[in-house]
């Protein structure tokens, strides 16, 4: 790794108590390029633009896809990153999907333990903070003939974050937009699912909703996502959430949510979720919890669904009561060092 660390450090600026999402980025970034068919030495850098041609491929055909991840600082100062292998094994997931080289574990896992090492001053420590790092894969050659790219950057930048305890929300069943097709890009994080799903979520919070709950795009009969979230439903005291397939993110969350629920003892069952059933439980009063699973806030509790006409407002369970809160507090724990790591999560 090339090393070329900042003689102009901007941490003196940088204050932990007050931290907005995105806002300031840490001192220094990964980069490494892509030309004739290998991957160059990865450099450790300052942050910082690079120079670019609006005739670069990536922002014309698309070819981009990226990783959200966090670093969490424990008590005594010491750094952990949570169960990166998954996200190094999703990226690669993407660039295949999206036609890109796939990148090595070394230029992954060493790049990210690099960066969070030189700036582990700027990650900070406390409930709901932690550092969130985004490794990115995107197209750099200058053409503009619609094909495959031969020139690409990896990257990684990384961003101080505080989760704020999040109000739950109210979302709209989708019943006309999709996130996602069978045979298509859904389980990637390309960057253009996240542009194709603006303007539907524009359209839902000038309805009055927070975020959209998508379901399948043949019938719209099935969840699938919620936002940039998996989702969960508790009903009575089962948990459902959708299997993963080409539609839906396999996310870190998700897996570590249906782990820890297991070993808990909770009936979980990963199976198709009808938007029926749910419907159909909320009028018997059997429909506890339905929430969505990330990394950015680990849980989002959602208040109300909105379906067609019908507006099916959850119960407000106390954090005794429910298995959203429960589950995130453990694995939030786990992730900041506050318990056991009994399944061998924390890096
Ligand atoms: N679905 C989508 C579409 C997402 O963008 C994310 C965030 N990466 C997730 C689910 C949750 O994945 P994770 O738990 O790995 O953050």
């Amino acid at each position: 790794m090339i090393i070329q660390k900042t003689s102009n450090s901007r941490i003196g600026d940088f204050d932990p108590n007050n931290i907005g999402f995105g806002a300031a980025f840490i001192d220094h970034m990964i980069i490494c390029e892509y030309e004739n068919g290998k991957w160059g030495d990865v450099k450790l850098m300052p942050y910082g633009p690079l120079p670019f041609t609006p005739a670069m491929m990536g922002v014309n055909y698309g070819q981009a896809c990226f990783e959200g991840m966090k670093a969490y600082k424990d008590k005594d100062g010491e750094v952990y990153l949570f169960r990166p292998e998954k996200n190094f094994e999703r990226i690669n997931k993407s660039a295949k999907r999206l036609a890109m080289p796939e990148i090595t574990e070394e230029m992954f896992i060493d790049g990210l333990k690099a960066l969070v090492d030189v700036d582990r001053a700027w990650i900070p420590y406390g409930e709901g903070k932690s550092l969130y790092l985004r490794p990115l894969i995107f197209a750099t050659e200058e053409a503009l003939k619609a094909r495959i790219s031969n020139k690409y950057m990896f990257a990684i930048v990384a961003t101080p974050v505080q989760s704020y305890y999040t109000e739950p929300v109210s979302v709209k069943i989708s019943d006309y937009y999709s996130r996602a097709a069978s045979g298509g890009v859904g389980n990637a994080k390309a960057a253009g699912n996240y542009a194709a799903a603006f303007y539907p979520t524009k359209l839902a919070n000038e309805e009055g909703y927070e975020q959209i709950i998508w379901t399948d795009d043949a019938t719209h009969e099935y969840f699938e996502e919620s936002g940039t979230m998996n989702v969960f439903v508790r009903i009575n005291d089962t948990i459902y959430t959708p299997p993963t397939s080409d539609k839906i993110l396999d996310g870190v969350t998700r897996d570590s949510f249906i782990q820890l629920a297991k070993k808990r003892g909770i009936d979980i069952k990963v199976e198709p979720i009808e938007v029926a059933k749910v419907v159909e439980a909320h009028k018997n009063g059997e429909l506890k919890e339905v929430w969505g699973v990330g990394t950015a806030v680990v849980t989002t509790a959602f208040k109300a669904l909105g379906y067609k006409d019908e507006k099916l407002v959850l119960p407000i369970l106390s954090d005794e009561e429910s298995f959203a809160i429960s589950l995130k507090k453990n694995l939030v724990d786990i992730q900041t060092n506050q318990s056991e790591d009994p399944f061998g999560w924390r890096v």
